[in-house]
């Protein structure tokens, strides 16, 4: 089994990335000039690094499926940015930051990745206040935090619900200079379809022009894969409808290692699943369980009576309900980490005190937090005596200035609102902590292909705190790629132009059809959609919040049997050649279909618990997960091997020298 180097620079934690910054190699103003780089993603990470390679100087071309760099996944993003500002006085520092950080990831991250992370977060609040990007104030004008899970302090920068809009169009204001300058070219509805390989290195891709169906050759010096996250291999996911991991899935076919595919995020709060016909689920953002409690009946019979109609939540008594997050987890309350919010909801549900006709919700309520901040409201205004309705006006508007457009779509999806009754919510499928296995310079295992935000298997270890995408992304994307990048590129200042009529670019191309031809000549008995949803009941059932080794090995068998049904049964209506969504899709799904298996390997060879990774058979007595430091240390990154069953595994063990590994604990 090979040794995976990570390329960690030597020396004090807290010097490596300077230290780093200070040895790697740079190319000159005017041999930038000379190299083209190719980012594939516009999202918040392919955004930021595109802007800012272009601004450095490199020819850059973009890509994205959507109609526009400002419709990447990444404007979904709701409640804020992480940066160890310490704007608060509340104990932050860029240690704490990183010690958060791994803690929250349960122990199974780089050091040094996230230490850097902490130390550039700040960078971003700067970069992106002076893009002009809108985040809250407070009444003095200074920006405002609030808090996320797993963490004491309040350091999430935010735009009320909308952080990630608000970010992206800084960072594609920041692109449409440079798409002016024409040192960007932008091809949107264009699907990235292979990576080619020449010599070993990554030098183009095979993009497919969503519009007409052309296939088309692009050559670069490197190429960027800042492609999102594969949470829709569960079919159900808040992720939006497109996600895919076709770009990192074709890259792990050429030779990328694939990282940990089993470590995803399940999030607490989401709109609980309605129906089978349903495709897409909705998050509730975490900033909600700042003021948000979460509860349930304490009494089955409540419980019961709930679900069949008979009795309403606001009828339950103050000492009928168990705050049951409060009640177990004393220090961090609402805010637990999000694998610990969800499973703790899971064994209430599974207990049978679900709120809901599925009986797959609890509830997440804001009277209280009505009430105390309309009370403060009123103190404020000098009505001491002021009445419960007075105070319940004041209060309500309070939490709609904090939460307004959430509430607003809470209510249209549900048609309840929320300031009267408490939401539902219930966990799904949000984000994917595995992906690309990338060294310290963003560098897969390919040289010259990088891979920067969700699509890499990032800093998050088996679990990403909240508000902390959107800080990897862009520290991905602002400011490491940019330097690290040079370092790789000094070596092409004389190489020229990469010429796309070659041996290497005429079998990507052709390995491109061949797959469209494949995914067209199905027998046609099941739509796409079809095997989507089978595969995403796999994976919820099997692979889901809990796992244990028999259901995996299961899913393995099932998933590579539906597989072979897709190929053999697939109906894709239209043709290859023109605009066809029902063949993007096709695509999609096809790969899913090999992650996935690999994704149920990964999570049946690991054997222990650990963040959002939970095996049935490695817990503790009070049903927490229970890590095996000594056997599992590590980060499982699989090399291709044809069928995802045959994938060889390579580790990478993880050193903890400035963090002493503990239980995880929340209490
Ligand atoms: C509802 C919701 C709320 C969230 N809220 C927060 C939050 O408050 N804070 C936080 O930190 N995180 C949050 N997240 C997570 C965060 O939004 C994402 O992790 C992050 O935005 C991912 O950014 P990205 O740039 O890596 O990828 P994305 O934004 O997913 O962008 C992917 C890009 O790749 C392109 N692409 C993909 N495949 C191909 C291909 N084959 N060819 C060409 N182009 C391709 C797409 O077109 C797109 O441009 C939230 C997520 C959701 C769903």
């Amino acid at each position: 089994m090979a040794v995976l180097d990570s390329k960690v620079p030597k020396g004090p934690l807290a010097e490596k990335w300077s230290k780093h910054k200070n040895d790697i190699r740079l190319v000159n103003p005017a041999n930038k000039r000379n190299i083209d780089v190719i980012v594939v993603g516009t999202g918040l990470a392919g955004a930021s690094a595109s802007a800012t390679l272009a601004e450095l100087g490199y020819n850059v071309k973009t890509f994205c499926y959507q109609d526009s760099p400002r419709r990447a996944h990444s404007i979904a993003a709701q409640g804020g940015v992480n940066a160890a500002k310490n704007y608060q006085g509340d104990g932050d520092s860029v240690y704490r930051l990183f010690y958060d950080t791994i803690k929250g990831g349960d122990y199974r991250s780089r050091e040094a990745n996230v230490h850097r992370l902490a130390e550039v977060s700040t960078n971003i609040i700067d970069q992106c206040v002076a893009q002009g990007v809108p985040f809250a104030r407070e009444y003095g004008g200074l920006l405002d935090n609030r808090s996320f899970g797993g963490v004491q302090v309040s350091r999430t920068f935010y735009a009320k619900g909308q952080t990630g809009q608000q970010l992206l169009l800084g960072a594609y204001s920041a692109m449409n200079r440079q798409i002016q300058r024409g040192k960007i070219k932008s091809y949107t509805r264009h699907e990235m379809m292979d990576l080619v390989l020449v010599d070993g290195k990554a030098r183009g891709i095979i993009a497919r022009n969503l519009v007409t169906g052309e296939i088309e050759r692009h050559g670069a010096h490197a190429v960027v894969l800042a492609t999102g996250g594969y949470g829709n291999v569960f079919f159900l996911s808040t992720y939006c409808m497109g996600a895919n991991v076709m770009a990192a899935w074709r890259a792990h076919r050429r030779g990328a290692l694939f990282a940990n595919p089993c470590f995803t995020q399940i999030h607490p709060t989401c709109i609980p699943v309605s129906g089978d016909h349903q495709s897409k689920l909705t998050l509730m953002s975490e900033s909600l369980r700042n003021d948000g409690r979460i509860w349930v009946p304490k009494k089955l019979e409540d419980a019961q009576a709930i679900r069949e109609g008979k009795l309403k939540p606001t009828q339950i008594a103050e000492e009928d309900r168990d705050y049951y997050l409060e009640r177990r987890y004393p220090a961090f309350g609402n805010l637990v980490p999000r694998d610990v919010a969800s499973r703790a909801a899971k064994e209430r549900c599974d207990a049978g005190y679900g709120v809901n006709k599925t009986g797959e919700a609890v509830y997440l309520d804001f009277d209280s937090a009505i009430m105390r901040y309309g009370r403060e409201k009123a103190n404020t205004m000098g009505l001491k005596d002021a009445d419960d309705k007075t105070v319940r006006e004041l209060g309500e508007k309070i939490v709609e200035a904090k939460y307004g457009n959430l509430f607003q779509m809470y209510e249209k999806i549900v048609d309840e609102n929320p300031y009267k009754t408490p939401m539902k919510i219930y966990p799904a499928v949000h984000y994917a902590m595995g992906g690309l296995w990338v060294d310290y310079n963003l560098m897969t295992t390919i040289p010259g292909c990088y891979a920067a935000g969700e699509a890499n298997f990032s800093d998050h270890g088996a679990n990403r705190l909240g508000a902390s995408a959107l800080m990897q992304g862009l520290a991905d994307g602002y400011f490491v790629l940019p330097y690290t990048i040079g370092d790789y590129l000094a070596e092409d200042i004389q190489t020229g132009a990469i010429d796309t009529n070659s041996a290497a670019f005429d079998e990507a191309e052709k390995a491109v059809k061949e797959k469209l031809e494949r995914l067209m000549k199905g027998s046609g008995h099941h739509s796409v959609d079809y095997y989507h949803k089978k595969l995403g009941k796999i994976m919820w059932n099997k692979c889901g919040m809990s796992r244990n080794a028999k259901e995996l090995q299961e899913a393995i068998e099932e998933i590579a049997a539906l597989r072979k049904d897709f190929y053999e049964n697939v109906r894709v209506t239209g043709s290859a050649d023109s605009k066809n969504q029902e063949l993007e899709k096709a695509g999609r799904v096809a790969d899913f279909l090999e992650l996935g298996e690999l994704f149920a390997l990964d999570a049946l060879k690991r054997n222990e618990s650990c963040g959002g990774h939970f095996r049935e058979e490695y817990q503790t007595e009070d049903g927490e997960a229970l890590r095996d430091d000594e056997n599992f240390r590590y980060v499982a990154a699989w090399e291709y091997k044809g069928e995802p069953k045959d994938a060889v595994l390579h580790k990478e063990e993880l050193e903890y020298e400035n963090i002493e590994l503990k239980t995880r604990s929340y209490k």
